[in-house]
């Protein structure tokens, strides 16, 4: 495991203690809970109420679905996805396994809602960034590269999905599905739990999860700061919800004094500016992670695209400071630190 995993997940251990604010637990606890690291970060299943007999295999079946897509999907390790990224790059129609195709037309169509900030043919520019590495970055690319990357620029409306094949005339189009793989997983493994007839649990991958039914009271779940350690606000979950947020401090380098980050705004090239952290509920938790993004990349324009995307619920935080939110989300909101100041949009586009 590298350095900056390590960091990483010894500071979600810590994190996620306090996100689900669950409180000290009885000896005899009705909760189950399974952790492991998948997906670049910590999986932390809880289920209420359920037997460990009922729960073990498919929490068992969970982690090995985690650890294959882990696999299938890695953008920069031998994978499906870099199988796949080499024929692209070939112009070959490439054959696409039916699952990955699922996913892929599920993006498509997550980009075409977002109007391309949510970009998963964004992997060459995140490559050019130096962030398709398990150590994180230590310069900065060169204006010329990232103009050549933009004027060829790729995009998933680029890209062919026809008859169990991928095909794109852009040969810079290179997939990179790191913006909504765990939703897409976390939406996965909520299914599994409810076919073995759990229905009460939380799926959490690293502080972006997706929560079903209650305990004997609402899941209550913390929002990182993105600023300082500890919870900045904390939401009370009702029947099934989806909670993502996309962070500038997640994975980031300083370069001559400048923060870079991992969220890149394809109509520059460069990464997103004027926001620190973005969160949105949605049912679902694919939606609410592409969208998390794709909102983050907005920038101040963040309300139209929440509007394009359908989303209600937004939080963001922003680079100096200030808190937006639309009134959706101030309804549901507690806040655990004192900000200001905050704004409450009061109607959405
Ligand atoms: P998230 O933390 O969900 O916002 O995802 C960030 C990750 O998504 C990055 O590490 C990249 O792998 C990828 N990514 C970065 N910028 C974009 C973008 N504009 N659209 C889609 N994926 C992106
Ligand atoms: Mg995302």
């Amino acid at each position: 495991m590298t350095a900056e995993l390590h960091k990483r997940i010894a500071v979600l251990g810590l994190l996620l203690a306090t996100l689900l604010l669950t409180g000290c637990q009885p000896a005899e606890s009705p909760l189950l809970e399974r952790r492991f690291i998948a997906l670049g970060t910590i999986i932390d299943i809880t289920l209420y109420g359920a037997e460990a007999e009922q729960a073990d295999p498919v929490l068992a079946a969970i982690e090995r679905d985690f650890h294959r897509l882990h696999h299938d999907w890695h953008a920069w390790e031998d994978s499906r996805l870099t199988a796949l990224n080499t024929a692209l790059q070939r112009g070959e129609h490439a054959p696409v396994p039916a699952e990955l195709m699922a996913v892929l037309k599920q993006a498509r169509a997550l980009n075409r809602s977002s109007n391309g900030l949510f970009e998963p043919a964004i992997g060459g520019l995140m490559a050019l960034w130096g962030f398709h590495s398990n150590d994180l970055p230590d310069s900065v690319p060169d204006n010329d590269t990232i103009a050549a990357w933009l004027a060829g620029r790729p995009r998933m409306t680029d890209l062919a999905l026809e008859n169990g094949q991928a095909h794109s005339d852009n040969p810079r189009l290179q997939l990179d599905l790191g913006a909504f793989a765990k939703g897409v997983a976390v939406d996965r493994a909520i299914a599994a739990l409810r076919a073995a007839g759990i229905d009460n649990a939380i799926v959490n991958a690293g502080g972006d999860l997706r929560a079903i039914g209650a305990r004997d009271r609402p899941w209550r779940i913390g929002i990182r700061h993105p600023r300082a350690p500890g919870v900045l606000a904390s939401i009370a979950t009702r029947n099934d919800e989806s909670i993502f947020t996309s962070g500038d401090y997640e994975r980031y380098f300083e370069f001559e004094g400048k923060r870079y980050h991992h969220i890149i705004d394809p109509r520059s090239g460069y990464p997103a500016r004027d926001t620190a952290s973005l969160t949105v509920i949605h049912s679902e938790a694919a939606t609410a992670d592409a969208a998390a993004t794709a909102l983050f990349v907005a920038g101040d324009a963040w309300p139209r695209t929440a509007a394009d995307m359908g989303i209600e619920r937004v939080l963001r935080v922003r680079a100096d400071g200030t808190v937006e939110m639309t009134p959706a989300m101030a309804e549901r909101i507690r806040f655990e630190t004192e900000v200001e100041p905050v704004v409450v949009l009061q109607e959405l586009p």
